[in-house]
């Protein structure tokens, strides 16, 4: 995942405003945060491992003057969680010194590098964000529009980007949409100040700031600001959305539009068609929390069966699913979950959460709920199986993880010890957003891919070592 916000605000402290973006996109990356800021002169970093109420805090925050910033939040799909891998990446090149924030993830970085002068030896993390910014920081060219629009049609996978140098700020997405990307108005607060523009991952983003959002950032398109006559549009490709279908499903925050889509209605109607298509007889409707919310409530609704808390979450604990290891994610259920012995005592119920991704932690709250005294366990998902990896930014892990890909339904019942099981259909999630299926992505439950993985890094996340090649559209 990873959060991005961008600020160009004339007259305001943007790494303050940047910084308060990013805590509304906490949820998307808790394991490095950061920020660059520019005064039109200099270009200044701070980043650390750590949320972002750790690393940008009120006595880091006043030495970091300027009216541009860009900002990140880092959960690692490359790269392990070590300072010189958390963003923004930042290059002082021959040419240009550029400041990255990139959520998504390259897939041809081994054609990448040989465009780099010097090679792999010129990086110092093991990040594609790293690699792409040292390209754009020693491509020959002047201007960076330039260097950006001649640049980025060889990249290929999923970028959402805030590119930033001393004078001007890139808003930019990759042609094919994988990563949302929101430009949004600040309106001006003082005298001093004109108000400004804001980029961020999600309108949650923009929320949070008071700005108003105008337009998502295109797929295949640099949003330019810093320039006098306010935001300027360049494409760099032809661009075709396919927006992570799992945004809506999960990732982003119920209070965010995307494609126009209130996320915690569409979540919503996602439990009503479940209701529809795979009802149980039960006492009660619970969620599993927080994200299997809006769905126990639509689930609830369309069944007729009450909605109650049966678990309640540890807030001050990170979500399971953004943890990078195994252990530590087994160590994380009973921290984070415990069950409301009263609501869950001798009744039915229907547990509903968002997805299934390994079995491990849905094996727990299973049990869990069994030890709390649950009669009976009727689990619904609400999205459609997981059973290939993902390799455009979202930790789906390899095949082999997937419990989907290697068991039947049943097998997977039998495992996490529910009494009944079933996953809501792609035809479901799609009549509860209300859009055509080619607007998104769904290749981590269809194998489908928008853009071919080549068998390098495909080979990282099958089990077959000689799958040839994954997705050819
Ligand atoms: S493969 Fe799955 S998780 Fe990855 S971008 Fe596509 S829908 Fe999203």
């Amino acid at each position: 995942m990873c959060g991005i916000v961008g600020v160009h605000a004339p007259g305001q402290e943007a790494a303050g405003l940047a910084a308060l973006g990013l805590f509304a996109l906490q949820h998307r990356g808790q394991e490095s945060a950061g920020v660059a800021v520019s005064d039109g002169d200099q270009v200044m970093v701070y980043k650390d491992l750590g949320m972002v109420s750790q690393v940008l805090d009120e006595r880091r925050l006043p030495s970091l003057r300027g009216h541009m910033a860009i900002a990140h939040c880092r959960y690692s799909t490359t790269g392990s969680t070590v300072w010189e891998n958390s963003q923004p990446a930042f290059r002082l090149g021959p040419r240009r010194v550029v400041a990255v924030g990139h959520n998504g993830n390259l897939v041809n970085t081994r054609e990448l590098l040989e465009l780099l002068p010097g090679g792999r030896r010129r990086l110092r993390g093991s990040t594609d964000t790293e690699l792409l910014t040292a390209l754009l920081a020693s491509a020959e060219g002047g201007d960076l529009v330039d260097v950006l629009v001649r640049t980025l049609p060889r990249v290929r996978g999923a970028y959402a980007l805030v590119v930033m140098d001393e004078h001007r700020l890139f808003g930019i997405r990759d042609p094919w949409g994988f990563r949302p990307l929101v430009l949004g108005w600040l309106p001006h607060e003082g005298l001093d100040d004109a108000g400004g523009w804001v980029l961020a991952s999600e309108t949650a983003g923009l929320d949070v700031l008071g700005a108003a959002y105008v337009r998502d950032v295109d797929p295949g398109e640099i949003v330019v600001l810093g320039e006098p006559d306010g935001p300027r549009s360049v494409r760099f490709a032809e661009g075709r959305e396919h927006l992570c279908v799992f945004e809506l499903i999960y990732f982003a925050r119920p209070d965010s539009y995307m494609l126009g889509r209130n996320l915690y209605e569409a979540r919503r109607r996602m439990g009503e068609a479940l209701a529809r298509e795979a009802p149980a007889v039960a006492d009660l409707v619970m969620p599993v929390p927080d994200t299997g919310g809006p769905a126990a409530v639509g689930f609830a609704e369309a069944s007729g069966i009450p909605y109650r808390e049966g678990m309640v979450r540890n807030r001050y604990v990170g979500r399971t699913f953004i943890q990078p290891s195994q252990a530590l994610r087994q160590r994380g259920v009973n921290v984070k979950l415990s069950p409301l012995r009263e609501q869950i005592r001798d009744r039915r119920v229907v547990v509903v959460d968002d997805s299934i991704v390994r079995g491990t932690t849905t094996k727990q709250i299973v049990l869990l709920l069994r030890q709390a005294g649950a009669r009976e366990i009727h689990l619904r998902i609400s999205a459609p199986p997981i059973y290939h990896p993902c390799f455009y930014g979202i930790d789906t892990q390899i095949e082999r993880e997937l419990i989907a890909a290697r068991h039947s339904i049943e097998e997977i019942r039998a495992y996490v010890g529910a009494d009944s099981l079933a996953y809501l259909s792609i035809g479901g999630v799609l009549e509860a957003i209300g859009l055509p299926r080619d607007r998104f992505c769904f290749a981590c439950f269809d194998g489908d891919y928008p853009v071919p993985v080549p068998y390098d890094v495909a080979a990282r996340k099958f089990i077959l070592e000689e799958t040839p090649a994954v997705g050819a559209r």
